[in-house]
């Protein structure tokens, strides 16, 4: 893979106060500008046979990949897709091994058996053996700590269904297909059920797409472009086989990642795939259905990056939860990443803890509950609430809707 374009970037520094690696450090070289100068160097460096200045890779490395500089940027400089472009060069030469967590996730996402075999494992964290052995881990710090937080704050599971098997088929309307994920279809059940059930009340035939794959973000963002083009060619497959209009994601770093295959295969099928992916906030609609009754809770909504900065849907969230009833509250800096960022929690503990704080800390105190639209965000939103201690629940915007909606006798 060659180097991506960034020659366009002016050096203004306009992303700046943008980027969240920036606004925790204040270096330069962490910075979207930096790391522009950084990889051109990089670049050379890998050209000339060596791999480059240990630091520069750090830097380099130490990028969330969450876009919020790109949204800004005046010359539309593709900061995200350069680092990642950059990573899978260095893989693919040898200079770095792929992360831990980045070799377990293939082990487990790209299956339906390895998806049971991580529910077991997620199931078992609930139980108290999985409890006190969470809690020993959470001690140790850095990344099996991380892990163990996170760990701490999956749901109570019911019984060991994948998304697929829970969901309601069928409706009137044009064809969708939801796109399920590894974390959603495997620990997040419910919210894929729920988002059927949006789409169904929304005017859709939700039809099945059996034989997808993890999207793959994961894989792209750590360099491992040969296993997130394999998941995409299946993904691309099996929509087409069912002949899918629309494809729903509920997780924003899915949707992100489906919406850029024609980039990641550089195929014809793969750019008409990624023209009919959604997510779920841009499909669902109640039309002329009056709002619903007010309910208790104050909403605050956290955008997940790959939500706000890669697809630009910020308000589709925020109108839908207020439709269903909740009165919201604007979170200071609600698009600013939580740390979480596909894997970067677990690869990079420290800078993820301190992006994690600070987002915790701006939470209003109003706020009831946190919405957002990613599994990831929501366990390390959840994680660093626990950690300041407070007790604020996070949730999925679509099982709030849902809930409303349940609570009205509508589904
Ligand atoms: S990446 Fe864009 S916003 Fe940042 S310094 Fe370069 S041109 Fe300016
Ligand atoms: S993608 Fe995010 S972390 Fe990386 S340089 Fe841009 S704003 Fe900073």
């Amino acid at each position: 893979m060659g180097p991506v374009d960034t020659s366009a970037c002016v050096h203004c520094g306009l992303c700046l106060p943008s980027c969240p690696t920036y606004l925790v450090t204040g270096d330069e070289s962490e910075s979207p500008r930096g790391r522009v100068v950084l990889l051109n160097q990089l670049w050379s460096a890998l050209d000339a046979g060596g791999s480059g200045d240990p630091s520069a890779v750090r830097a380099v490395d130490s990028c969330l990949d969450c876009r919020a500089c790109e949204e800004v940027c005046p010359a539309h400089v593709p900061v995200g897709h350069a680092v990642e472009a950059f990573r899978a060069r260095t893989v693919q030469a040898g200079h770095r091994r792929l992360p831990l967590s980045a070799r377990q996730a293939a082990r487990y996402f790209g299956t339906e058996r390895g998806l049971r075999r991580f529910q077991r494992l997620a199931g078992w964290s609930q139980r108290p053996s999985g409890r006190a052995a969470l809690r020993a881990s959470a001690r140790v710090g850095g990344t099996l700590g991380a892990a163990a937080l996170l760990g701490a704050g999956l749901p109570n599971m019911e019984g060991s269904r994948l998304a697929h098997e829970g969901v309601r088929f069928g409706g009137e309307g044009p064809r969708v297909a939801l796109f399920y994920g590894c974390v959603m279809d495997s620990v997040y059940q419910a919210t894929a059920a729920h988002a059927a059930d949006l789409l169904r009340l929304s005017g859709y035939r939700v039809v099945a797409a059996p034989g997808q794959a993890c999207c793959g973000a994961l894989h792209t963002h750590v360099g491992d472009t040969g296993q997130a083009r394999a998941w995409a060619r299946r993904n691309v497959s099996s929509f087409e086989a069912a002949g899918a209009e629309w494809v729903a994601a509920t997780a924003a770093g899915c949707g992100a990642a489906l919406k850029e295959y024609g980039h990641l295969l550089e195929d014809d099928a793969a750019r008409q795939f990624q023209a009919t992916v959604r997510d779920a906030a841009e499909l669902v609609r109640f039309g002329q259905r009056p709002p619903l009754p007010s309910r208790s809770q104050v909403v605050a909504v956290h955008d997940a990056c790959h939500l706000a900065h890669a697809q630009g849907i910020r308000q589709e969230v925020r109108d839908l939860v207020r439709w269903a009833g909740y009165t919201l509250v604007e979170w200071p800096d609600a698009d600013v990443c939580c740390g979480s960022a596909g894997l970067y929690n677990l690869t990079h503990p420290t800078m993820a803890e301190a992006l994690q704080q600070r987002k915790v800390a701006s939470l209003p105190v109003a706020a009831d509950v946190v919405a957002t639209s990613n599994p990831g965000c929501l366990l390390q939103i959840q994680a660093g609430l626990r950690r300041a201690g407070r007790p604020t629940p996070v949730a999925h915007w679509v099982d709030l809707v849902w809930e409303a909606l349940q609570d009205e006798g509508l589904v």
